[in-house]
């Protein structure tokens, strides 16, 4: 088994390196968002978003046909990781969920309107699937959609969309035949969110990002913008879902978070005596470091299964975000506890330990083991379909 990047990945990662290096700029890269710095919320970092388009690494596992490189995910991986490490924008919805179900599914209408769009990050999508009532049961959603004309009358309530407040795009599930059991009564619709019968609200997270309550009001929308086949909506979400648990969770910051409490240990002192000679401290340390490369496992196992093509790596995705996402609050209740009562301090506070990540992670961390599927219900998939268990009731 070769854990190893090529010498023609490590080549690749080197000009990201170098093309971010000539970018950096702190409105575009801000590593104290944590996970949420993926999204591509003001001007600036749409801008850079649409530099790296022109490099061609937007596309770059798209077929050639719509634009793209026809090249190696683990490209894609590796760009992203080097863009989180710094608190950038990375390619997530967009490119991933949309463009690769329109590929996939979409009208030629669909994909000749969206996908140059996506690649030169002119558009932003925000996704719309869970709902009061409905959230790890994306199946149970009940945003009724009524026939209406040549199109659609969709009325209801969304919540937790992430990006609503900036995106011109909902890509929204809705209810088309309540009839059907409800695996097979849901379509897929791009609405735009400017649409007068579109109400959006913040809601604040814990980790001090936004996301939002979103409610529909007898919003029109035409044959043309169902996405793929009626009633299919839901097989298309699950499809999509297994790719966003490995663009929506990078490492990186994580790993960055574990070397600046290694560098605490290793210079901070309590009582006069050196703190990297308690032997708790470094016994728990020690043991966080060997979690981390786990972690780093994890997600190269999950790269190597989704290139080499055939069935989506569901397990192997559900073991990477379970993890990974549970180490990164592990990690963050160990830097609480090893800093200190300076751990409090907030971020950009002067001298904080650990430039003040302690208190926030400690908050943020939490958000990563719900959103795109919580802990729970990867546990349910790795118990049902890797380990044959029955489903839970
Ligand atoms: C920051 C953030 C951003 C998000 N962004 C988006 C977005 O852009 N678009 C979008 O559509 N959604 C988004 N979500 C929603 C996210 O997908 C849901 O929060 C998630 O699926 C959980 O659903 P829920 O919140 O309704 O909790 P529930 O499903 O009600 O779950 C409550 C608790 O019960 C547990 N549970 C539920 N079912 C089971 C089961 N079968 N077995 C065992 N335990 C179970 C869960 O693990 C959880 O602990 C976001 C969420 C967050 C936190």
């Amino acid at each position: 088994m070769d854990f190893e990047f090529s010498p023609e990945q490590l080549a690749f990662v080197e000009e990201v390196e170098r093309f971010l290096d000539e970018h950096d700029d702190p409105e575009i890269f801000d590593v104290t968002r944590e996970n949420m710095a993926q999204i591509v919320d003001t001007p600036k970092r749409r801008a850079f978003m649409a530099e790296v388009g022109a490099k061609g690494w937007l596309g770059i596992t798209w077929p050639k046909e719509y634009g793209g490189q026809e090249g190696d995910g683990v490209y894609e991986y590796l760009l992203n990781e080097s863009l989180a490490r710094r608190g950038g924008p990375q390619i997530g919805k967009g490119v991933g969920i949309i463009g690769k179900t329109l590929i996939a599914h979409g009208s030629e209408k669909l994909k000749a309107e969206f996908l140059p769009k996506i690649l030169r990050n002119e558009v932003e999508f925000a996704v719309g699937y869970s709902e009061p009532n409905a959230g790890s049961d994306a199946a149970s959603m009940q945003l009724k959609a009524t026939r209406d004309g040549d199109g659609w009358r969709l009325n209801g309530q969304k919540t937790w969309t992430t990006s609503a407040h900036f995106a011109e795009w909902y890509w929204v599930g809705a209810r088309t035949d309540p009839e059907a059991p409800k695996h097979y009564g849901i379509t897929l619709f791009l609405v735009p969110l400017d649409h007068p019968g579109i109400t959006v609200k913040p809601i604040w997270t814990m980790g001090d990002e936004r996301t939002n309550e979103v409610y529909l009001d007898d919003v029109w929308v035409s044959d043309d913008y169902v996405v793929g086949e009626l009633n299919r909506g839901f097989q298309y979400i699950s499809e999509a879902l297994d790719l966003e648990r490995f663009t929506l969770f990078t490492i990186s910051p994580i790993l960055q978070r574990l070397e600046l409490l290694t560098d605490y240990v290793r210079s901070a002192s309590v009582d006069g005596e050196p703190l990297a000679a308690d032997p708790v401290t470094r016994q728990r340390l020690a043991h966080l470091h060997a979690e981390a490369e786990v972690a780093r496992v994890l997600g190269l196992k999950f790269v190597a299964a989704s290139t080499k093509g055939g069935a989506p790596p569901t397990t192997e995705a559900s073991e990477y975000k379970l993890y990974t996402t549970e180490y990164s609050k592990r990690l963050a209740d160990a830097s609480m506890d090893l800093c200190g009562p300076g751990s409090q301090l907030r971020v950009k506070t002067e001298d904080a330990p650990l430039a003040g990540r302690s208190e926030s992670t400690y908050r943020y961390t939490v958000i990563d083991t719900i959103g795109g599927g919580s802990s729970e219900i990867q546990k349910n998939i790795i118990a049902r379909r890797k380990l044959g268990l029955p489903k839970n009731f």
